[in-house]
């Protein structure tokens, strides 16, 4: 190994380390669900995205087993290139039918759905709007595709009308797409998609909405788009079946035509190796459940209203949470890493969010209830919040 190289990357990290933005892994010495053991101790785990339990659910790993005496563990190559099981074609069925498109597209993560998707819809001489606070692999699914990015601020549908109407006044026939979260990753508040329903009319322009946060939390098992009566007016949506639906992919569920481009435009869907048989029967067996039992959802949706309340009325900052996240705001890093210690200490593991994953002087604790956590469960990450309350 080049001395330049170790040197260089020390440097980086030593630096990381004294601005208290060092991250590091922690080993889980169980499956992840909603208590967890970590170095012989049990821990509440109040930071996952499993926000319905599935991903240690007896149901998804049986379907998984048999997946995987039938299929095998791999798939071999690109679809593409060495074709897809009858388990491809079916969850792209299944995932069209629950978003109400005509098709859907396959990835290996919500990450490569966002990358392919973007770059395949524009390009050099297009505009993408784009709000401030999407998801990192919308920002690089904007960078890839080489178009001009506006950013607005958060959620402001104002700020975004402005950026249209600029460009369309300066002319040329050039594409614009609107880019949104549904349910904000590190801040669990939605995007107000009614207003840019309304704007992408007004301006010609494509909306795009990734739902990762929200698919499967909605009734129905539908995300906020859904929920807030605009499927009609969003033109792709884009998902992930790694957070509630307890395993691994992404998709993008549009129209015939916008998939078919996926087809063949999309670099990492063209490029990169399809999902495996076991991963795609747990996805269904996940479908199954989460279309037919509103028990779930709902019992995860009253964890975090009651999460959210109880932290306001003890004077944290929670913003507005609207689905299955709750950020109690902190400030600078090292509080927030002392802050997640004390939870720690307390029996509650919910790791401080730093940036720059969140804004400068915005560190959080980002806090996600999960469906199989009993009201104790919640009543410890409430009691260690009370210990440590704001001063006021
Ligand atoms: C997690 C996430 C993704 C990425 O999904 P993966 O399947 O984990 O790669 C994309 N978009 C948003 C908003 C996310 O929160």
């Amino acid at each position: 190994m080049r001395e330049s190289l170790v040197a260089e990357c020390r440097a980086v990290l030593e630096d990381l380390d004294r601005r208290d933005l060092l991250r590091t892994v922690v080993d889980i010495e169980t499956p992840s669900r909603s208590r967890i053991r970590i170095g012989g101790r049990e821990l509440v785990l109040m930071c996952s995205n499993d926000y319905l339990g599935l991903a240690s659910d007896p149901r998804l790993a049986k379907a998984a087993q048999d997946a995987a005496d039938r299929w095998g563990t791999g798939s071999g190559a690109s679809r593409l290139v060495s074709g897809a099981t009858p388990l491809h074609a079916q969850l792209e069925a299944r995932l069209a039918a629950l978003e109400g498109t005509e098709d859907c597209v396959l990835f290996s993560s919500g990450y490569l759905a966002n990358m392919g998707v973007i770059s395949a819809l524009v390009g050099p001489g297009d505009l993408i709007v784009s709000d401030e606070l999407n998801h990192a692999s919308i920002i690089d699914g904007c960078r890839l595709s080489r178009a001009d990015v506006k950013i607005y601020p958060h959620s402001d549908a104002g700020a975004a009308a402005s950026v249209m109407r600029r460009a369309r006044a300066e002319g040329g026939s050039r594409r614009i797409l609107v880019a949104t979260d549904s349910v904000f990753s590190m801040d669990g508040d939605v995007a107000p998609l009614p207003d840019l329903v309304a704007l992408c009319d007004e301006f010609d322009a494509w909306l795009m909405v990734d739902e990762a946060h929200a698919t499967g939390l909605f009734d129905g098992g539908h995300g906020a788009v859904h929920a807030l009566g605009v499927a009609g007016g969003v033109d792709v949506v884009v998902g992930t079946c790694s957070k509630a639906l307890g395993s691994l992919g992404g998709f993008v569920a549009s129209s015939t035509e916008v998939c078919g481009l996926l087809r063949n435009r999309a670099r990492s869907f063209i490029f990169d190796t399809a999902l495996p048989g076991p991963v795609l029967a747990a996805t269904l067996a996940a479908l199954d459940i989460v279309e037919s039992d509103d028990g779930p959802r709902s019992r995860v949706r009253n964890h975090a209203g009651r999460i959210a309340r109880s932290l306001a009325d003890l004077g944290f900052d929670v913003g507005t949470p609207e689905a299955a996240i709750v950020p109690v705001f902190i400030g600078d890093s090292a509080t927030s890493l002392d802050v997640g210690r004390h939870l720690m200490e307390a029996g509650v593991f919910a790791r401080p969010i730093r940036p720059p994953t969140v804004p400068e002087g915005t560190a959080r604790i980002r806090l996600c209830p999960m469906a199989t956590h009993e009201d104790a469960d919640i009543d410890m990450a409430l009691d260690a919040f009370a210990r440590c309350r704001p001063s006021s």
